[in-house]
């Protein structure tokens, strides 16, 4: 896949074979999406420059104004559309985990494995002593990874830190990241109760999240957003109320966790505190379902959890069919979806979870950009918009996702 260019200088894709605006996501702002809403413009042409971009439509209509401007040949071979974004992903932790999981299919359960202290607690370890170096160096592989799959925005979490400290130095790597790789757009996210830590009481841990370290990253810059995992066993509805309240107060911008593993209705929480996303969902309530459509929270699913835990989907289809935005993203981490494989996710959503192509590129486009804030910006291929925006090396968008996992 090429990227976009970095000159500034205006320059213009021409005859590609679609160009994908995706205008119509836009105009229904993400809810009850058909595949007609992709805008596809056969033989199209993109002009733009190093920041925005300036012109879209057919090339047989590019204006004259753009006739002397640097252009390159797409031949109708290859397809353009906004660049992707995984908008949940865990990308900072140190340690692997294979031999858990090797476990895990002849037959122990995850439950299991985290009593005996593994799980979890078994990155937190790897990620507390690991040094700031290492973990960039780490991320930065994970990141480039994205990259040549067609990511070019990526919200990335701490929470396998699980004290002050490491929480900030896992903060500091997105912060490192962002500097490296400028064509890529990183959105960072303090998930301190990610877990509950075995070296300090539950309520020792609620008062550093809520009065050390969340002011602490706000005054460094260090996130944009602040998640918390509601959950049997891990944080109560309360308790991650209690968590956002105090965020939204100091300018964070929310998520959630939600019902994932059982039903915490946390899904309607994230509503009622107007999170930018409720994710996960597998358990979601029907008045979960009913608060998110009616709220602006994305719904973002993660099926590749479900297909790595052997657990049942998330009701993608109740949950579109209520009129809910919906986002797609791999929760790429080392327990439970060890892949970064985004058109991987788009494949489970398409053949386990029944969305249609329409939903799948919103999913991956203005939905997930939607649930990062970012709506206005990218995830949309229109003039005024970054020139944030991806070469397929095939005709049709669907190839994408026709070809599971390469
Ligand atoms: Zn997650």
């Amino acid at each position: 896949m090429a990227q976009k260019k970095s000159a500034s200088t205006v320059q213009a894709f021409i005859h590609a074979s679609q160009v994908y605006t995706g205008e119509g996501i836009l105009l229904k702002e993400g809810r009850m999406i058909d595949s007609a809403d992709v805008g596809t413009i056969p033989d199209g042409a993109v002009v733009f420059d190093s920041k925005k971009i300036l012109w879209v439509g057919p090339t047989s209509e590019l204006p004259l104004k753009y006739k002397s401007v640097k252009k390159t040949s797409l031949k109708n071979k290859q397809a353009i559309m906004p660049g992707l974004i995984d908008s949940h992903t865990h990308l900072v932790f140190a340690g692997s985990r294979a031999h858990e999981f090797a476990r895990r299919c002849a037959g122990t359960t995850y439950q299991e494995i985290a009593n005996e202290g593994g799980g979890i607690l078994t990155t937190v370890k790897s990620t507390r002593e690991a040094s700031l170096e290492t973990l960039f160096e780490l991320a930065l592989k994970r990141a480039l990874i994205s990259y040549r799959l067609g990511v070019r925005t990526i919200e990335c979490k701490s929470g396998y830190g699980l004290d002050h400290q490491t929480e900030l130095k896992c903060l500091e790597v997105v912060k490192h990241l962002k500097q490296a790789l400028p064509q890529m757009t990183f959105i960072s996210t303090y998930l301190g109760a990610h877990a509950i830590p075995t070296d300090q009481k539950k309520s020792q841990y609620l008062d550093e999240i809520l009065h050390k370290t969340l002011p602490e990253v706000k005054k460094k810059g260090l996130a944009e957003f602040c998640d918390v995992f509601v959950d049997e066993g891990y944080f109560s509805l309360s308790e991650g109320e209690r968590i956002l309240r105090a965020a939204k107060k100091l300018g964070f911008k929310l998520k959630i966790h939600a019902d994932e593993m059982g039903n915490t209705e946390s899904a309607r929480l994230a509503a009622k505190v107007e999170a930018h996303s409720a994710d996960h969902l597998l358990k979601i309530s029907d008045k979960g379902i009913q608060a998110l459509a009616k709220a602006d929270t994305v719904a973002t699913l993660l099926p590749g959890t479900a297909f790595y835990l052997k657990a049942a989907y998330a009701p993608a289809r109740k949950i579109l069919d209520a009129g809910a935005r919906v986002a797609i993203a791999t929760d790429f981490n080392p327990g439970s979806c060890y892949s970064l494989n985004l058109p991987l996710m788009m494949n489970l959503s398409a053949l386990q979870m029944g969305m249609n192509l329409g939903e799948i590129f919103a999913g991956v486009t203005y939905s997930a950009a939607a649930s990062l804030g970012l709506e206005t910006r990218k995830g949309t291929l229109l003039p005024g918009y970054d020139s944030d925006f991806v070469v397929l090396p095939y005709e049709h968008f669907e190839e994408m996702y026709y070809r599971m996992g390469w």
